[in-house]
């Protein structure tokens, strides 16, 4: 199959409080390091025709600003976790300038909690003004967004299901802790994987950094991205200079062309 050349650009790369944290008093939360300052989790996927982003963080106002995002053709969801979707009501200003509705794919738990969270959007009677969605229920099934070709993956977060998504040569895992021997068939031959690691602590719903570094290994992928990164994981460039060759801590404003 044929693949548009695709750019990644990393709006995001922090965990649910995002770094610095709020109040928090640690070396990282108060280096001058660029790299350490991580909005939530988010990638924009840019093809020559379909711009996607993947999820849309409490932080996808700025998000969209600072990467200078003009044309959004999709929203792409993993899993309904607060940091992944509260953003969501900010696509209003790509439906007035776009003049329609923004198209959003999401599996039907996400869907679900989408119409919980975001329940004035989905109103019979709206408000004016108010996001204009409409919405794709996806499972499994491979699908296209313009000239994207999507393959989803699934993982587990603790008991939730997450979806991962394989985008040709590119694949892009955050917030799981598990994922079955079958789905890992569809990420092995990726050029480039997003995998994401938390913390070296253990965590009941996260990868540590050695489980995604492990994970990497078995799936023998060359280039390897980490993402949704806690405060508790240390400094980018100290963390960086111990990581196997072919692996990086993903930062943000960070662009990956396959
Ligand atoms: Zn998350
Ligand atoms: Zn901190
Ligand atoms: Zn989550």
């Amino acid at each position: 199959m044929q693949f548009p050349p695709l750019k990644i650009t990393f709006l995001g790369t922090g965990t649910s409080t995002g770094i610095p944290m709020i109040a928090c008093p640690c070396a990282v939360c108060h280096s001058t390091d660029k790299k350490d300052k991580r909005l939530r989790s988010s990638i924009l996927i840019e093809s020559p025709t379909t711009t996607i982003v993947v999820d849309t963080t409490p932080d996808f106002r700025y998000q969209m600003l600072r990467a200078d995002v003009k044309k959004l053709d999709a929203v792409l969801f993993t899993h309904p976790h607060k940091d992944h979707i509260a953003g969501l009501d900010d696509v209003r200003a790509f439906n007035f300038f776009q003049h329609r509705h923004m198209p959003v794919y999401a599996n039907e738990l996400t869907i679900e909690g989408l119409r919980r969270e975001f329940g004035y959007a989905f109103a019979d009677k709206r408000y004016p003004g108010v996001p204009n969605l409409s919405m794709h229920p996806i499972t499994l099934e491979p699908f296209s967004i313009g000239d994207i070709f999507i393959t989803p993956i699934l993982v587990w977060h603790l008991k939730m299901p997450v979806y991962g998504f394989r985008f040709g040569p590119f694949t892009y895992i955050t917030d799981a802790n598990r994922i079955e021997e079958g789905e890992k068939e569809k990420i092995r031959g990726s050029q480039v994987l997003v995998l994401h690691a938390l913390r070296r602590e253990n965590h009941i719903s996260h990868f540590t950094l050695s489980e995604a570094i492990a994970t990497v290994h078995q799936l023998e992928i060359e280039t390897a991205y980490f993402t949704h990164i806690s405060h508790q994981l240390g400094l980018h460039h100290v963390i960086e200079k111990e990581l196997p060759e072919g692996m990086h801590l993903a930062y943000d404003e960070l662009v990956v062309n396959v």
